[in-house]
């Protein structure tokens, strides 16, 4: 026999015993979108390579060494998205969203990097992205944050997430941080590791983000960002942080977080959890102000997060409905020939009769014991048997398989009305 197929390795299949649990969280996503008034937007999952290079930088993790690049048959460089904003402003630019207007966007799907699988951690996974265009904040970054926080209330899993927030400053300020900190790393040379010392130079921001242990005390002492914030940033986090009081949400303000990605300015968020070991952010974001710009449009100020969906299910107990959902209501056994006949277009009537009803026919034949165990292992709470005789008769056998209680006998034309009443 030939050697089977298997999927890519970090890449998972969603069976259907999974698929109600991303359905749910996905339904439950859209409607808190509808309810802020934010529009979905759905882009290509390739892009020009070069979209990437220049709006998540060159010296990022991503971007170093976790891209999914090749070369399409004309030679161009495409790459499989590793994420959605930079392909969000690439598809607002060009399609002329962002002109004197405020844009309210977000998106899902499937985001691609190159990472060593783990649990939370894969090389196909999926992400809402919620970005907003045109609005300088603070208060828009409260209520991107508000909102994400009414998602964790809706999903029932609020005690599961911290929120983190911090301010990177203007990208002036963060310029003459940058060389406070370079001063502070070159001190410690000897005690930073080898990711640091080639971030040294190119990305030292990027050293405060380290997730090597053996790197934490020195993050921990290194000069603060929030500390060397231009006026208008400090402010505007001031403000932010009242919003958020005021809101009742509670945060914790962490000095070294910093976000991967090289676009980032000012306000910065995380929400994280401790139950998913090093794989706890759940939900980031935070301003990206210079970034349309940067891909060559006028200068826009924006925000916007990214929530991981595998981390976000791992995360969730599931409402018993939910876990419900892929099973029936009614499996209908066909007996006999004029049964197989009249079946399918009674089972219509029934689903014209009932829109909600979770019917299904039995296909494919087979003895009334056998279509029974089907029945059964459907999952669905009764089981109709139609025969030949009952068709005579007008009538079909009602049989309960989730509960004790004797077989019924009712009339074909009623069967819409008992289904109402049993249900
Ligand atoms: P991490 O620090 O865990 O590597 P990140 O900073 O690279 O995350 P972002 O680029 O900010 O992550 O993406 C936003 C969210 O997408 C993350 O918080 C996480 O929930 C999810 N995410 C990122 N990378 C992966 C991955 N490889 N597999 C599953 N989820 C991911
Ligand atoms: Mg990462």
């Amino acid at each position: 026999m030939a050697k089977t197929i298997q999927a890519i390795r970090g890449m998972n299949d969603i069976l259907p015993e999974q698929t109600p649990y991303w359905q749910y969280v996905e339904e439950t996503f859209r409607q808190l979108m509808q309810a802020y008034g934010y529009n979905e937007i759905r882009m290509p999952i390739v892009e020009n390579t070069a979209l990437f290079k220049r709006s998540i930088g060159e010296v990022t993790d991503i971007v170093e060494k976790e891209m999914y690049t090749f070369d399409d048959r004309n030679g161009d460089s495409l790459t499989l998205r590793p994420e959605g904003t930079a392909c969000c402003v690439r598809a607002a630019m060009q399609h002329g969203l962002l002109h004197n207007q405020v844009q309210r966007l977000w998106y899902s799907g499937p985001m691609f990097r190159h990472e060593r699988p783990q649990k939370g951690r894969y090389r196909q996974f999926h992400q809402f992205g919620v970005e907003a265009f045109g609005l300088a904040g603070p208060d828009i970054d409260a209520e991107l944050i508000l909102m994400s926080n009414r998602l964790w209330q809706k999903l029932g899993m609020s005690d599961e997430v911290t929120l983190e927030i911090n301010s990177l400053g203007s990208s002036a300020a963060r310029q003459q941080y940058k060389d406070v900190l370079v001063k502070y790393f070159e001190a410690h040379q000897s005690e930073l590791d080898e990711d640091s010392q080639r971030r040294l130079h190119t990305n030292p921001l990027r050293i405060l983000d380290s997730k090597n242990p053996a790197m934490q005390l020195l993050n921990e002492n290194a000069p603060k960002l929030i500390d060397h914030l231009d006026d208008e940033s400090k402010q505007d986090f001031e403000v932010l942080c009242s919003m958020l009081d005021a809101a009742g949400v509670s945060y914790k303000i962490n000095p070294r977080l910093v976000r991967g990605l090289d676009y980032y300015s000012k306000t910065v968020f995380e929400w994280v959890t401790d139950k998913l070991g090093a794989q706890g952010t759940v939900c980031a974001g935070g301003r990206f102000d210079g970034l349309v710009e940067q891909l060559g449009g006028k200068a826009t100020p924006a925000i916007g997060f990214a929530l991981g969906l595998e981390r976000l299910i791992e995360l969730l107990e599931m409402p018993e409905e939910v876990q419900r959902q892929n099973s029936l209501d009614v499996y209908l056994v066909l007996a006999g020939e004029q049964a197989l006949v009249k079946g399918i277009p009674l089972a219509e009537q029934w689903r014209n009769q009932l829109p909600q009803l979770k019917l299904q026919v039995n296909c494919g034949g087979g003895s009334i014991k056998s279509q029974m165990k089907k029945a059964d292992k459907s999952g669905a709470a009764i089981a109709f048997i139609l025969g030949d005789d009952e068709i005579e008769k007008n009538v079909l056998a009602v049989k309960f398989l989730r509960e004790k209680k004797e077989q019924d006998l009712i009339e074909l034309n009623n069967v819409a009305e008992y289904l109402r009443e049993y249900s």
